[in-house]
């Protein structure tokens, strides 16, 4: 919980996916006890009471201390002669050198049907009061009780709403509105906080959505284009899976090496939403709030931070990990790395924030929202509102600088600065070498994606 990609909100969502199930548990008069040890000590303190012959658990890639965990529990089990079961959560190969069989794998894994487990009472464990008295039970704390009605809440019956909702009615918007920051909010599934942590499986999503998909040709465009990244989903988290070194450094060795020119007072504008960019300010203001922001608007921050700001990812990436209700290390980080372009086989994508407001945003929707200090400027002034002249401040009754900053950087020379480093480091015949190795490893042949 110390970690610093870790959050309040993460907490709340899973204490919320807890209550839940216990709601649903209540049905057989069982319930799920929560404890606050560390592991494996939880399991000597249990062994006392019980005789521990099984661990079940799901399958997890996760930052480096639930990896250092993973080999404490493995090696208490080993020694203790307990069957530790694992459950796969996503299409991920572990050990995996190279990515030959991966899509066969992949599909083969999602049209695997879905668990029916057994919840008769006899095969659950009713704890009594005073075996209760003996064990770290947890209480938690307020910030975890109290939902926060601008997030999304956790558990399996709000998972199962979010599909319901989107394969019925909202999946019809899902192409056409993909990049767009207000209304992607609505006709993008918005699963992801319940796939990652596991109040709905992406297997129960794929065959749910196959499943509509036969029987409403209208939607196939947009569900295929849905189950695209449904499977992406699993290919990052496999990248994690195989190097999980990126964590702390670029995956790509070349790159690892790079040297950045620290302003910390940069990175605070854009953690604050303060860079004098609309777009970037509203995204970050709008994450701090809600939880959530596509998937075009992440990309903007990271390439706001790397190739405007020309700070090293690695100071925001558990900025936004804290912020994303969503938060999955194995998408995390590779997708991070990507968008930074510190991954070297990736094309390296500027996001503009001007362009990308001007299109995405048109009628300033999602700027009005969430920089209200800007309310007064008409949507064709607001993506560029440095650019107002005197007149157009006393008219609009806003002093820029002032009321709302001036942009932090230049938009055109930065960028052409930050993004030469990179394509100078991408010519470097190590650089080439270590592409080799990267494709080997993380590359679907055959044309099946980066
Ligand atoms: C820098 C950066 C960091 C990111 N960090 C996370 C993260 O911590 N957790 C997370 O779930 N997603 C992350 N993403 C991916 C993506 O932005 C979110 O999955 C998506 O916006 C979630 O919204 P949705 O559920 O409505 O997506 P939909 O478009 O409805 O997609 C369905 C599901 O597919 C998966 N998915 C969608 N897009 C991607 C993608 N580009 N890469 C991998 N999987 C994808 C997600 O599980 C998602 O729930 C990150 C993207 C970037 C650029």
């Amino acid at each position: 919980m110390d970690y610093p990609d870790s959050s309040p909100r993460h907490w709340r969502f899973i204490y919320a996916s807890i209550t839940d199930m216990n709601n649903f548990l209540r049905n057989w008069g069982r319930e799920l006890y929560i404890f606050n040890e560390n592991l494996p000590d939880l399991f000597t303190d249990i062994s006392r009471l019980f005789e521990i012959k099984n661990i079940f658990s799901h399958e997890e890639t996760g930052n480096a201390v639930t990896f250092r965990r993973d080999k404490e529990v493995k090696k208490f089990c080993d020694s203790h002669n307990i069957i530790w079961h694992e459950y796969p959560q996503n299409a991920v190969i572990r050990g995996a050198l190279n990515r030959n069989h991966w899509d066969k794998h992949w599909f083969e894994f999602m049209s695997r049907p879905c668990e029916n487990p057994e919840l008769t009472p006899d095969k659950i464990l009713k704890l009594d009061e005073e075996t209760k008295a003996a064990l770290p039970l947890f209480d938690p704390v307020d910030s975890w009780i109290l939902p926060d009605p601008q997030m999304q809440p956790g558990g399996m019956t709000a998972g199962n709403r979010y599909l319901k909702s989107f394969l019925e009615s909202r999946c019809l918007q899902y192409t056409g509105n993909i990049s767009k920051p207000e209304k992607s909010r609505t006709t993008c599934s918005r699963l992801s906080p319940y796939l990652a942590y596991g109040n709905i499986s992406s297997r129960e999503v794929y065959r749910k959505t196959l499943a509509v998909m036969q029987e409403n040709p209208s939607k196939r465009r947009h569900l295929n284009n849905f189950l695209a990244r449904l499977k992406w989903r699993c290919h990052f988290v496999q990248k994690f899976e195989s190097e999980c070194k990126m964590e702390f450094r670029a995956y790509h060795r070349v790159f690892a090496d790079l040297k950045f020119d620290y302003r910390p007072e940069w990175i605070k504008s854009w953690e604050e939403g303060r860079t004098g960019y609309p777009l970037v300010d509203a995204s970050v203001r709008c994450l701090i709030k809600t939880g959530y922001l596509n998937f075009r608007m992440r990309a903007m921050l990271v390439s706001f931070l790397s190739f405007n700001l020309g700070q090293d990812w690695r100071n925001g990436v558990h900025f936004l990990a804290r912020l994303f209700l969503d938060y999955e290390p194995g998408i995390h980080y590779p997708q991070f790395q990507m968008q930074a372009a510190v991954t070297g086989i990736h094309t390296v994508r500027v996001y503009n924030p001007v362009l990308n407001s001007q299109r995405l945003d048109p009628d300033a929707a999602f700027i009005y929202k969430w920089c209200p200090e800007l309310r007064s400027v008409p949507a064709d002034l607001v993506h560029e509102p440095w650019n107002l002249t005197e007149i157009e401040q006393k008219l609009y009754n806003i002093r820029i600088g002032e009321d709302y900053p001036l942009p932090v950087v230049d938009l055109k020379s930065s960028v052409k600065q930050n993004v030469k480093r990179i394509y100078d480091l991408r010519k470097t015949e190590e650089a080439v070498r270590e592409n080799i190795r990267i494709k080997k490893k993380h590359v679907r042949p055959q044309g099946g994606g980066q």
